[in-house]
């Protein structure tokens, strides 16, 4: 798969924030994971892996292999607690058809991917090992950043709290001053790498590429 793209550079994986993200969505419809009431994900949850290049742009739809839904029961439990759909309605996939969130990444994403991830199944089981191995979540509670919807923190202190754990930069994406999304950026054999490019790119920068500002908050959940 992937053959007629060129090869991929880095791996991103892309975390979601239910806290943030269950605002605008929470009374959208029943199947969404933010209507959960007190099952609603407290963690930050799977957005997807994602294969980019070094420039700042990235492959997509590399394949006609469509989802399969069969090829992944085995992980669907898992899948449905770590990388449930937060939104409303369902995503087109790369040929106009509408299907499942995990669809629409897999034939995103997931398709060019090559040859580090060769299959469906591969892919999926993939990115939740990546996403155990590096608990974002358990990193941030324990340097004191936990859901709440008073407290503010400062975008420079969760960032040193990843570099300090995983000895690379996240990039984070906010929504109205909250943590929407964590990236998390890995080299293709999975060793953590600084999601900028240039290792040497200052927390200044960071943060004036960022959507966030200077203080963001990590919201609970609320029903
Ligand atoms: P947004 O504009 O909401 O940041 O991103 C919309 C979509 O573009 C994402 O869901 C993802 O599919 C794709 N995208 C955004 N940023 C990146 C990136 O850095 N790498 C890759 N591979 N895809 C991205
Ligand atoms: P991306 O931004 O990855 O290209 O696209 C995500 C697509 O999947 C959007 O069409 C969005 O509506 C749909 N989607 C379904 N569930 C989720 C979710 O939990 N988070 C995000 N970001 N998009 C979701």
């Amino acid at each position: 798969i992937g053959r007629q793209h060129r090869e991929f550079d880095y791996f991103k994986l892309a975390l979601q924030w239910p806290g943030t993200f269950c605002q605008r969505t929470r009374h959208c419809c029943s199947s969404n994971a933010c209507c959960r009431g007190s099952n609603a994900p407290t963690e930050f949850t799977i957005h997807g892996l994602w294969p980019d290049y070094n420039d700042g742009t990235w492959p997509a739809c590399c394949t006609k292999s469509n989802f399969d839904e069969k090829e992944i029961s085995t992980l669907r439990s898992a899948l449905e607690k770590y990388w449930p759909s937060l939104s409303c309605g369902s995503p087109s996939t790369c040929h106009g058809t509408k299907g499942l969130f995990w669809a629409h990444e897999w034939e995103k994403h997931g398709t060019c991917s090559f040859p580090v991830v060769q299959d469906e199944y591969s892919y999926f089981l993939t990115t939740l090992n990546v996403y155990f191995k590096y608990n974002v979540t358990k990193v941030l509670s324990e340097a004191g950043y936990v859901p709440s919807n008073t407290e503010k923190y400062p975008l420079g202190g969760i960032i040193t709290a990843i570099q300090n754990a995983f000895h690379a930069s996240p990039e984070l994406a906010c929504s109205k001053g909250s943590v929407q999304e964590l990236y998390l950026c890995f080299y293709k054999d999975f060793k953590p790498r600084d999601c900028a490019v240039g290792s040497n790119i200052g927390l200044e920068m960071i943060n004036s590429k960022s959507s966030c500002p200077k203080y963001v908050s990590l919201p609970a959940y609320v029903s």
